[in-house]
């Protein structure tokens, strides 16, 4: 029987083993640690959190409560453990994270379909079927080894994410549309500020906390990916040359060019998600909202993603995945988690469970498969195979990402409800039809 081989024992390396190995196969899963580890995991366990416990919401009105509902119906090793670990936090499902690697380690360690091979792959096997799910800390070696195979260009080291709003919470009445010098028609929504609202905004940027950078992380200011709250140290006039530049921008309603302008961008193509250009940011997450929330049209928006910048190795899905996370130049070798451009821990694990599900099925011969665009799983997955390769960064779950409902619903939790519901309803059927 052929042999699937599964690099990295993270979240996303043993969602896929255990799909792939309940399915019949034999896997041989590879880990490095201990023998070589990262800046960030501590121990030799499969599945270590490296950051925060938790998952993310319980109720499938949250997006992370929909995903995590969405990988259950598709058998998740990953949530299984995070409910048998689970620790007291409110609406969330937080973790002991040693009991829940451990769980986790006994159950790929026990199952007689996988093979754990603690060594460093420094390069993708030639031959069969191969999940490659090194994290967003891969090692320097298979790095290297993916830049060359993949092309330069296309592996990133650090993520630098703008914020991004929901597009129906925004006030349009404060807003314009328009691209600079008119190029480009109405590619843009344009926030004009007065000089007032822009001292408002600055200094208020300038008070905001932060969050501090790792060690391992410093290096990424100097590739270009500059927080806007970093260029606001330089000076008062740094940001109207940057990001907030007025020039070649007219606002419609006074017929004059206004003082300080903040650019939103269709971040899909639905355009249910605007992205903050050129907004960067390393501020905590609260800071962010009462920050950004002062800029005139945007006082109620809702974020579906917040800034940040991150040491984080990840591939322009859009330019080299397919949407069953095969790699268009070799469709034997799939990409799954943080790699991918996903962020997160649940959303990191869901894409294993499809790699999984597919390595599996191309062992078969059969054609690999992917969930409906309207489950949060789907819509990850149609993110980071459609988005603009140019400006690709890291997503993660939110309720943007689905199809609007058919019908208007009124109020945000009816919305959301409707939208869960229809999630897991097409995901049922998806998988009557698969079986
Ligand atoms: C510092 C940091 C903090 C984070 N905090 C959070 C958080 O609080 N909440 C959240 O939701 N997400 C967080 N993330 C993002 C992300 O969701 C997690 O990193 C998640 O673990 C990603 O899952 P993964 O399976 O893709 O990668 P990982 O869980 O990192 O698994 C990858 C595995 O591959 C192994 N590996 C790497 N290279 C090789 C190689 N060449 N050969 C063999 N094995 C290899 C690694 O040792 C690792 O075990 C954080 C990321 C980082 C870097």
């Amino acid at each position: 029987m052929e042999l699937i081989n599964i690099i990295g024992g993270g979240l996303a390396g043993v969602e896929a083993a255990y799909r792939a190995a309940k399915e019949g196969k034999k896997v041989r899963l590879f880990e490095m640690r201990p023998k070589k580890t990262t800046p960030a995991h501590k121990t030799d366990k499969l599945a270590e959190l490296v950051c925060s416990n938790t998952l993310g919401g319980i109720d499938i009105t949250t997006p992370r409560g929909l995903l995590k509902a969405e990988m259950e119906k598709l058998g998740s090793l990953v949530v299984e453990a995070a409910k048998k670990t689970a620790v007291p936090a409110g609406g969330a499902l937080a973790v002991d994270r040693e009991k829940f690697a451990d769980y986790i380690t006994q159950k790929i360690e026990s199952n007689p379909n996988i093979e754990i091979v603690r060594e460093e792959v420094t390069e993708i096997p030639k031959k069969g079927i191969t999940v490659v799910a090194t994290g967003p800390l891969t090692s320097d070696k298979f790095s290297q080894f993916l830049r060359e195979y993949l092309g330069e260009e296309e592996l990133h080291f650090y993520d630098a994410i703008s914020p991004i709003v929901y597009a129906d919470t925004i006030d349009y009445s404060k807003c314009f549309w328009g691209s600079r010098y008119g190029k480009g028609g109405d590619d843009y929504l344009n926030c004009p500020m007065t000089e007032e609202e822009y001292e408002r905004f600055y200094n208020a940027l300038m008070e905001a906390e932060k969050v501090p950078l790792k060690d391992f992380e410093k290096a990424c200011y100097f590739e270009g990916c500059m927080p806007i709250e970093e260029m606001a140290e330089r000076g008062k006039q740094t940001l109207l040359f940057g990001p907030l530049k007025p020039v070649g921008l007219i606002d419609p309603r006074t017929g004059k060019q206004p003082f300080a302008v903040v650019q939103l961008r269709k971040e899909n193509r639905e355009g249910t998600l605007l992205n903050l250009v050129g907004f960067q940011t390393k501020l905590k997450y609260p800071e962010q909202k009462r920050v950004f929330r002062l800029i005139p049209g945007l006082e109620n928006a809702e974020f579906a993603r917040y800034g940040s910048i991150h040491r984080n190795t990840f591939i322009n899905s859009p330019k080299l995945l397919l949407r069953t996370l095969q790699l268009k130049k070799n469709p034997e070798v799939l990409f799954a988690g943080q790699i991918t451009g996903v962020e997160g821990y649940p959303e990191s694990a869901a894409t294993g469970i499809i790699a999984g599900i597919n390595a599996s099925r191309l062992a078969e011969g059969k054609e690999a498969v992917y969930p409906p665009e309207t489950t949060m799983i789907g819509g990850l997955l149609k993110y980071i195979t459609t988005a603009n390769p140019k400006s690709f960064q890291p997503m993660n779950a939110n309720f943007g990402l689905l199809p609007p409902p058919e019908k208007r619903i009124k109020g945000k939790l009816n919305r959301r409800k409707y939208l869960a519901e229809r999630a897991l309803r097409d995901l049922e059927k998806w998988l009557r039809e698969l079986s």
